[in-house]
């Protein structure tokens, strides 16, 4: 029982890693993209060998993890001999809802219960039903279970999680914070702890999650209290290209003034807003940070990115009466030397200092970006969500099958 795959599906993608639980190594990761389309894109990535990439056109979720499951036994570029050799599936699910707060086996009850959160994660759950039905299909006896992104966040109190709107849209239409990110936020916060060699328990933790998406969360006692975003990934940080926090006024204001539909002002916060829409250039933070010395519209938007991000870790620590770590993660938390530079150089009344020099290391791995004497500790921790849902997989399979253990 060691070998478990991990599978992240959207709309039109599959991507997946192939696990070894005894020592926690990747054996295989790739992914499917253009699911549907005319030419799908196939990239197999086995460890320590030669990559495959190809182009197939590949009907939907079935086909998808059939080629999958080939390339994963395939006698050249296979790493198992055979698809048996799966002992467990974990997926990954961007929404659980009130409901389903951790991870769990797969059974009828849980899949209806992803259906009935369809319309808070539109772009998401639909996708991830597809990813497992797709799999039941291909492996109807390999057990398979949900590790749900909004999970971590399940510990935040009503004050934290209720918006000040009329209660009856929480009631009927469960209107309210559920926080994303949340397998991220918690690994990393795990991992500073482990890093630090303290109790997880005893740290006021501010974990900022910069990708593409970006989310921070105000962690005490190891569990979420706080997070930026909030019915929907949409809330908080400014992102790649969405807006983030903005006064709920302009929705109705700019539907009005250009005849928007709700499709429509929907795209252009997720879609076309953000450092895309400030820069005019790029939703990509290497393509700002390389043009803002002389383009003045990718400095506003990095300006108004960092900016954002400062303030949240700011409210952040007065909601935790102090913070004793920082720590930044993903795309652009973990690569971005420029962009933890300016947030850290102006926190500096909360005790922070950074050391330049170690600010300015990329490696890849756990590290200390702040200086010996600085009050509160910096760290980059590079993310691994599929490793935890890796790890929660297996535990699940684990209490499965106890004669196993
Ligand atoms: P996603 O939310 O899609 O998982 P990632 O965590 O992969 O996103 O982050 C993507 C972001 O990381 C992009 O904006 C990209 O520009 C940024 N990024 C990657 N490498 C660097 C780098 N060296 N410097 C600055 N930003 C980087």
């Amino acid at each position: 029982m060691t070998k478990i795959l991990v599978i992240n599906a959207g709309s039109s993608s599959l991507k997946y890693q192939l696990y070894d639980m005894t020592d926690e190594s990747v054996l295989a990761k790739g992914r499917v993209e253009r699911i549907g389309m005319d030419a799908s894109i196939i990239v197999h990535e086995p460890t320590g060998r030669e990559d495959l990439r190809y182009v197939e056109e590949i009907l939907d979720h079935t086909a998808a993890v059939r080629v999958v499951l080939q390339k994963l036994t395939d006698p050249k570029y296979g790493v198992i001999e055979s698809i048996e050799d799966i002992d467990a599936v974990g997926h990954r699910i961007v929404h659980g809802g009130e409901k389903l707060t951790k991870s769990m086996l797969i059974n009828d009850e849980v899949k209806q219960e992803i259906k009935r959160l369809f319309d808070l994660a539109p772009l998401h759950n639909p996708a991830h039903l597809m990813g497992i039905e797709a799999m039941e299909a291909n492996l109807p006896n390999v057990p398979q279970s949900v590790v749900f992104d909004t999970a971590f966040h399940s510990t935040m109190p009503p004050m934290c999680y209720m918006y000040p709107i009329p209660k009856v849209l929480y009631k009927k239409h469960m209107v309210r914070r559920y926080g994303f990110h949340g397998t991220s936020h918690q690994y990393v916060s795990e991992q500073a702890a482990k890093f630090l060699n303290k109790p997880l328990e005893s740290l006021k933790i501010i974990t900022c999650h910069i990708g593409n998406g970006a989310s921070v969360t105000a962690i005490k006692d190891g569990k979420s209290f706080d997070t930026s975003m909030g019915m929907t990934p949409l809330e908080g940080l400014m992102m790649g290209t969405r807006s983030g926090d903005l006064d709920p006024a302009i929705v109705p204001y700019t539907m009005v003034k250009e005849e928007l539909t709700v499709n429509e002002v929907n795209s252009m916060l997720n879609k076309h807003s953000g450092l895309m829409a400030i820069s005019g250039l790029s939703s990509d933070m290497r393509e700002i940070t390389d043009n803002m010395d002389t383009d003045p519209n990718a400095k506003l938007a990095f300006d108004m990115f960092e900016y954002r991000l400062r303030k949240y870790i700011g409210s952040y620590a007065a909601a935790l009466n102090g913070v004793d770590v920082i720590v930044f993660t993903a795309g652009i938390g973990e690569n971005s030397v420029i962009l933890r530079e300016r947030v850290c150089e102006n926190l500096t009344y909360l005790g922070v200092k950074l050391d330049p020099e170690r600010n300015a290391v990329r490696s890849g791995e756990d590290r200390r970006i702040s200086a010996d004497d600085s009050k509160v500790e910096v760290l980059v921790i590079p993310t691994n969500e599929e490793l935890m849902i890796a790890r929660d997989t297996y535990r699940l399979v684990q209490e499965l099958q106890p004669e196993t253990v």
